[in-house]
């Protein structure tokens, strides 16, 4: 009679403490199907144990699910994959939140009501803390989780980040990575001295900001602090294949200058590459406008340097691209999008994108656009 007690316990501790293992502390936002504890189980136990807390804490094995559930809150999209691919399999168990998830572009995004309420009580916070990020500071002023980690990549970087170059139709300095474009009598445009904020289009960056947030996840779950190194170490397997690659493809192309028709968010990429570049504005510039000077300056880059490709990023119309085109001699070149993953769309997320699916389409573009 006891045996057979103590074995129904057994089944009992063994049963809550998978249901505890799978579900959710935290009100689920998208999980509405885990099996509450059974009542007729509940009445097994004796009378002034309370239910499932005392099994909480039991060191029987939850079959590998997280004991600790983590909500992370990431801005940009290369933040979100990187600590999927640091989380591996235990990924399910936790909470990530991308903030600009569709087709919200990094320059425009405010955040809403929910937004702050999710970073403030949040265990890890992910920015880029570049020029688009100053709404974050009074966000984080007033968070409620004294214990939260906060990693800003531009930190994380540090002497690693790059400013903003003026390069644009009127500056024949242009792609000059040393020459700082002054106005004479304005030293107070603060536009020329801007921090490039496109940090993660780098996959030697990616490589230290994944070693950050594997930091951060270890202290936050010491228990699967080795499960995150290791997962660490073959994601930047993976980063550094790709990077090898690159080196592979572009070190001996023929054309080593690529044109934007656009925005330049991918001073980082080229200068691991050593590739120079044109473009209508530097970084991600407000401007939306090319003057008629810019138009002239590139489509003259494109007749000197007999380039067949025009450059353009993801969220471009493309209009400035046709009138540059349509200034050339030969008007025939091919307009190809690079991916500066600035504003992902939630069908790129369902169709399974990751920051390495997207360097590796980059790179094919590039090959194409140096050939
Ligand atoms: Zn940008």
């Amino acid at each position: 009679m006891i045996k057979r007690l103590a074995s129904i316990l057994l089944v009992l501790m063994l049963t809550l403490t998978m249901l505890n293992g799978c579900a959710p502390h935290d009100p689920p936002t998208d999980t509405g199907n885990a099996p509450a504890p059974s009542a007729n189980l509940d009445s097994a136990v004796e009378p002034g144990s309370n239910g499932d807390h005392g099994f909480d804490s039991d060191p029987v094995s939850t079959g590998g699910e997280p004991e600790v559930r983590l909500n992370i809150v990431c801005t940009v999209f290369p933040q979100y994959d990187w600590v999927h691919q640091i989380l591996g399999d235990s990924a399910d168990g936790h909470e990530l939140t991308l903030l600009l998830d569709n087709r919200v572009d990094l320059h425009s995004y405010h955040p809403s009501v929910d937004d702050i309420v999710r970073i403030s009580t949040c265990d890890l916070f992910i920015y880029v803390g570049g020029e688009s990020d100053g709404w974050v500071e009074d966000v984080l002023l007033n968070a409620n989780n004294s214990d939260m980690i906060v990693i800003m990549l531009m930190d994380v970087l540090g002497d690693g980040v790059k400013m903003e170059e003026a390069v644009h139709g009127a500056d024949d300095g242009a792609n000059n990575h040393d020459h700082h474009h002054h106005d004479e009598g304005g030293d107070e445009d603060e536009h020329d001295d801007e921090e490039d904020e496109h940090v993660w289009l780098s996959l030697n960056n990616a490589m230290i900001f994944c070693t950050a947030i594997a930091d951060a996840l270890s202290s936050l779950n010491a228990d699967s602090a080795d499960m995150y190194e290791s997962n660490l170490a073959s994601y930047i397997g993976q980063l550094s294949t790709l990077d090898a690659e690159y080196h592979a493809a572009l070190d001996d192309a023929p054309i080593r200058t690529l044109l934007f028709a656009d925005r330049f968010p991918f001073r980082y990429l080229l200068d691991d590459y050593g590739l120079s570049y044109f473009a209508a504005f530097p970084g991600c510039s407000a401007e939306t406008e090319a003057s008629f000077s810019t138009i002239v300056f590139l489509a003259g880059k494109v007749n000197e340097l007999n380039l067949h490709t025009v450059l353009v990023t993801e969220s471009a119309d493309q209009s400035i691209a046709d009138t540059v085109i349509g200034n050339t001699r030969e008007k025939n070149q091919q307009i190809l999008v690079l991916d500066a993953m600035q504003s992902i769309t939630r069908s790129d997320l369902q169709n399974g994108a990751t920051y390495l699916s997207i360097m590796e389409s980059n790179l094919d573009v590039l090959k194409e656009a140096l050939r």
